[in-house]
């Protein structure tokens, strides 16, 4: 059953056009927008604020761009991207996730982990109440899962496939933890699966 065509919110592809364009230059994203139909964004950011003017299918087909623009090289590009988005939304939107101000030093390193991907899923659900996003913790194992992950929309794959995700949580744990960790995508909708589901692992070496 396709999933219905939620809309994302104007800041949040604000965060993935202007992080795409930090690790692609402008050229490179001015080339992905066209390819993907997404040529009205040209020079032309929407605004920053909660008002939805883009579709699930068009912030998916930009990601897709970037996958065949890059080939083999854009998985790391995405994480980048993702990366970078998570750090746009900590200067951009740190009222939003709840972060003005906090402190976490005092808390011990899986509670500041629960802190924030529970901050990210939270400011998620408050920006689009059609969101079902939330974090799971099962022995030591602390996932995020979403239902509704806009990122792989429409998209068919035998693997896991985004990437972005991947990234925007790796930045979030090592903003929060100062330590960097492997983030693993066990299930993706792409796949077939419920939901993504994004499990936080090990410390990177
Ligand atoms: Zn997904």
């Amino acid at each position: 059953m396709p999933r219905p065509d939620t809309m994302v919110i104007n800041t949040i592809m604000l965060q993935a056009l202007v992080s795409s364009e930090e690790v692609m230059g402008t050229n490179g994203l001015h080339a992905v927008l066209r390819n993907s139909g997404l040529e009205r964004f040209v020079d032309n950011m929407p605004p920053n604020d909660l008002n939805s003017s883009v579709k699930s299918s068009e912030y998916a087909a930009l990601l897709k761009a970037i996958e065949e623009f890059y080939g083999r090289a854009s998985k790391g590009m995405l994480r980048r991207i993702g990366k970078a988005s998570f750090q746009y939304a900590v200067r951009e939107q740190a009222a939003l996730l709840g972060l003005a101000g906090v402190a976490l030093k005092l808390l011990p390193e899986k509670q500041r982990i629960k802190f924030i991907l529970n901050s990210v899923a939270n400011a998620l659900k408050k920006t689009n109440p059609q969101i079902e996003v939330w974090v799971e913790e099962e022995g030591d194992t602390i996932a995020y899962i979403e239902k509704t992950c806009s990122i792989c929309w429409g998209r068919q794959s035998e693997q896991p496939i985004c990437y972005l995700y991947i990234g925007s949580l790796s930045e979030a744990v090592l903003w929060a933890t100062g330590v960097e960790r492997e983030v693993i995508e066990t299930h993706c909708l792409a796949k077939g699966d419920q939901y993504c589901r994004f499990e936080i692992g090990a410390p990177k070496a």
